[in-house]
């Protein structure tokens, strides 16, 4: 027999347990729609526009796909004006390379450019002399923001074998970012960078919105991995930033003693 205490202990209970299935239970409705939530689709997450342009690559690594701009081409240096007065360029082609006129000082070339991938070719040539600093200096400045060496250089000197400091050395984002490798091959045998280049936007007072970054590969090894870079750089100084919109590239002729230097296959694909 129950007592009435324990009936209603009981009757408790029930009410209880009951009240925690209309809480837990969802309907019939709730269930379907859980169900369809729970079952997100492959479709959700595709993205069909814009569509990439078609660009057809070189026969062979290296060569300009079909959407670049060829800076050298081996035949003629008519893409290439000298820094000082923008008069046509002065450096020596022959077969189908170019070497640098140190006498003849830097050019840059006639377009300018903002984001891009480029790609260079450069030789030390076997007989280099000199140490340090002095054997085989050029750069390839990604922007060229002034005469003289005012923009941002990506170094190239002699790395086989030859000590400077490392800031300094081929790979280098001079005197900013030591390169994660040196990927150097002998005096004498053709070399190569890669590079993408985006470049600082500024705003109209002149102050940085967003920096400059750079990645380069040289001989296909990464030295250079989205490097922020922190102005412009220079021999002596802290970099800044200095405002510009669009910028040639340009190659160095060092004022150093030691053999000149040669380049070759120089494209350049401007990006969005
Ligand atoms: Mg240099």
């Amino acid at each position: 027999m129950y007592t009435p205490v324990d009936m209603l202990t009981r009757l408790s209970k029930l009410l209880f347990c009951a009240s925690l299935l209309l809480v837990t239970v969802p309907s019939n409705a709730q269930q379907d729609a859980q169900k369809t939530q729970a079952k997100p689709k492959p479709e959700e997450t595709e993205v069909w526009q814009p569509v990439p342009k078609v660009v057809t690559p070189a026969a062979e690594c290296n060569a300009p796909p079909s959407d670049a701009i060829v800076l050298f081409d081996g035949k003629n240096i008519d893409q290439w004006v000298d820094v000082k007065d923008h008069q046509p360029a002065t450096w020596d082609v022959h077969d189908g390379v170019m070497t640098v006129n140190k006498k003849g000082g830097n050019i840059e070339t006639k377009r300018s450019f903002k984001d891009y991938q480029l790609h260079v070719e450069y030789k030390i040539p076997a007989s280099i002399t000199g140490t340090g600093q002095g054997r085989g200096n050029s750069g390839v400045f990604l922007a060229s923001t002034g005469s003289g060496d005012d923009g941002y250089e990506l170094q190239v000197l002699d790395g086989y074998n030859n000590s400077t400091y490392v800031n300094g050395m081929v790979g280098s984002i001079y005197k900013q970012s030591i390169p994660l490798a040196n990927a150097s091959r002998k005096p004498g045998e053709w070399q190569s960078y890669d590079v993408a280049w985006t470049a600082p936007t500024f705003n109209d007072d002149g102050s940085v919105k967003t920096p400059a970054y750079v990645t380069v590969f040289l001989n296909g090894v990464l030295v250079q991995n989205h490097f922020e870079l922190k102005g412009q750089t220079l021999y002596i100084g802290k970099p800044f930033y200095k405002k510009y919109d669009t910028a040639p590239i340009k190659l160095q002729a060092h004022g150093d003693k030691s053999e000149p230097m040669s380049f070759r296959n120089i494209w350049v694909r401007e990006l969005p």
